[in-house]
């Protein structure tokens, strides 16, 4: 299972892994946007470390859920701030009050983020957004979660299908957000929400392992 204690390892390596890839996804939004997504992310997640430094730590796993889905809403802007804020607070609802969040609990964490993030931005599957990432690696964790895997494999299993979602918008025409202005032109180019959703992921499940 994991514990508050875990949840904030997972969101401060969260933070290294996103100033780590700051300028892979400037330079992935300067193609296909105007050059902030990495720039915007990292401000917030630096908030959000500062916060955890300096404040009483988050008493249990929802607290601190809602902690970062507070920061990164005022700190992130753009349209990634309120949808990574959304789907923190979603996930922060879905958890509710338990001390320990295990595999079954960590899935239907991710389902209500993804929920947040559709409710929120009114994006399917193929828009080439985040949730061309998000959707398969919910898929991919609910399925991990019932055949009986732990919190780990269940967040690494989300990572991997989140990195496959991501590629898959490279081909796509953009039907959301600032890369759709481009029309036909947002083609070929992997879209960068996607691809900060997969490294999101992917830090949570190498804090979790
Ligand atoms: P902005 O476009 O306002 O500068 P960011 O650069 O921080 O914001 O974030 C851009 C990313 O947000 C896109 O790459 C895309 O994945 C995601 N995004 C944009 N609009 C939506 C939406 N309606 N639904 C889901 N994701 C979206
Ligand atoms: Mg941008
Ligand atoms: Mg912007």
């Amino acid at each position: 299972g994991c514990s508050v204690e875990g949840v904030v390892a997972a969101l401060r390596s969260a933070a290294e892994v996103v100033t780590a890839h700051r300028d892979e996804l400037v330079e992935l939004d300067r193609v296909i946007g105007d050059a902030d997504h990495g720039e915007n992310l990292k401000r917030g997640f630096t908030a959000l470390v500062s916060k955890l430094d300096l404040s009483e730590p988050p008493a249990t796993p929802s607290a601190a859920l809602k902690l970062a889905a507070t920061t990164l809403i005022s700190t992130v802007g753009g349209a990634a701030g309120p949808l990574y804020g959304t789907a923190l607070l979603r996930a922060a609802t879905s958890v509710g009050d338990a001390a320990e969040l295990d595999a079954a609990g960590v899935a239907a964490a991710l389902r209500a983020a993804l929920d947040g993030v559709v409710a929120r931005g009114k994006a399917e599957p193929g828009d080439k957004t985040m949730v061309d990432a998000l959707t398969p690696a919910v898929a991919a964790a609910e399925a991990a979660a019932a055949s009986g895997s732990t919190v780990a494999e269940v967040l690494s299993a989300a990572a991997d299908a989140a990195d496959e979602g991501a590629a898959s918008t490279v081909p796509l025409v953009a039907r959301k957000g600032r890369a759709s202005y481009l029309g036909e032109r947002s083609a070929n180019h992997l879209d960068p929400g996607s691809r900060s959703t997969a490294l999101l992921l992917r830090s949570f499940a190498e804090s979790a392992g």
